[in-house]
């Protein structure tokens, strides 16, 4: 099969690989679609410890696709089956697990190998973190699932409700997902970005208000007027600038919640007014990751309908053309780009 190889940072190799064969509790997926993350660019960059502890690996974590072969002992799942699966799998026993936090299990397998026609998924992984799609959801949509967990456990976190403001600052793939699940629970949605190409994109998707921040001369300001001079219930950052993290804080109304979605650099600080977070009891959220239980939500979110992901993928290309698709994304020249195998 063909495949798209990670062999460290800069360094993407397409490969003629051999099909996999499932060992005792393993499943093997055609996969039908993958989707572009901005990790992917950020990790052919730089590489990524955590994600991605040994190479050479299959890239991409970002799919859904058809079962064709089973191991031993699987249950629950038949050849023919569409499915998603998520980019990880937590332990199940350790404290955090135990704790109802799996996002932050001290011992998650995480799972790479989107880009290629064929993926063998680990036991622990089938066991505990794919989901069976029903007829109606196509793989272009579904593949959406790891990402909007991810937006999922973060809208969450903050307990965005109807009727409340909820600001996003950053119009990227998850700002527009974050927006999208705060606007499934009928909040309104305020969405900062940066005026140009990909914005207008975002725009025309009509998922809340937009604000361009590099246009107006105090975005801070520009919020708290559209919030009656409150500021926003909820505020999130998606873009990982710890500037942004700080604009957040600042147009978060008193007793809201700001929720620190995107992450910053290593070594980079903030810093917060004392005297805000306390006597207006600010609640401020780190958001990571995602769970089995948002992994199974995104897919029912998307089943029903409430949640309808594909104007964010703004260009389509074939397997090997994944070099093509992340230096799209790494100019700033798409938002999320479909490969189809
Ligand atoms: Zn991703
Ligand atoms: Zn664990």
């Amino acid at each position: 099969m063909r495949a798209m190889v990670f062999h460290g940072p800069g360094d993407l190799r397409a490969e003629e690989l051999p099909v996999p064969t499932p060992g005792a509790g393993e499943v093997v997926l055609r996969i039908d679609a993958a989707l572009t993350c901005g990790t992917d660019v950020k990790t052919l960059r730089r590489g990524h410890p955590v994600m991605i502890p040994r190479v050479p690996t299959v890239f991409g974590h970002e799919l859904a696709g058809t079962v064709t072969a089973l191991g031993r002992g699987v249950r629950g799942i038949r050849a023919g089956d569409r499915l998603v699966a998520a980019n990880s799998a937590p332990c199940g026993e350790c404290a955090a697990c135990v704790a109802g936090r799996p996002n932050l299990c001290e011992d998650l397998l995480f799972v790479n190998g989107a880009y290629a026609e064929y993926i063998a998924l680990p036991a622990r992984l089938v066991a505990r973190n794919v989901v069976r799609l029903g007829p109606d959801l196509p793989a272009s949509r579904a593949a959406f699932a790891e990402p909007l967990a991810c937006a999922l456990l973060a809208v969450e976190r903050a307990r965005v409700d109807a009727g409340q403001s909820v600001v996003v600052l950053g119009h990227g793939p998850l700002g527009c997902l974050l927006a999208m699940v705060a606007a499934a629970r009928k909040a309104r949605v305020i969405l900062v970005g940066k005026a140009g190409w990909r914005f207008d994109r975002v725009a025309a998707l009509d998922i809340g208000e937009c604000i361009d921040a590099a246009g107006s001369p105090d975005v801070v300001a520009e919020i708290r007027a559209r919030t009656a001079g409150r500021g926003g219930d909820v505020t999130f950052d998606a873009t990982g600038r710890p500037e942004v993290w700080e604009q957040a804080v600042d147009a978060v109304a008193r007793g809201g919640t700001v929720v620190f979605f995107g992450g910053c650099a290593p070594g980079t600080s903030i810093t917060v007014d004392t005297r805000r977070l306390h006597y207006e009891e600010l609640a401020l959220l780190g958001a990571f990751h995602h769970t089995p239980d948002t992994i199974r939500q995104a897919v029912d979110l998307m089943e029903s309908g409430a949640v309808v992901p594909d104007g964010i993928v703004t260009h389509r290309m074939a397997l090997g053309q994944v070099p093509d698709a992340l230096a799209l994304m790494s100019r700033g020249e798409a938002l999320k780009v479909l490969i189809t195998p």
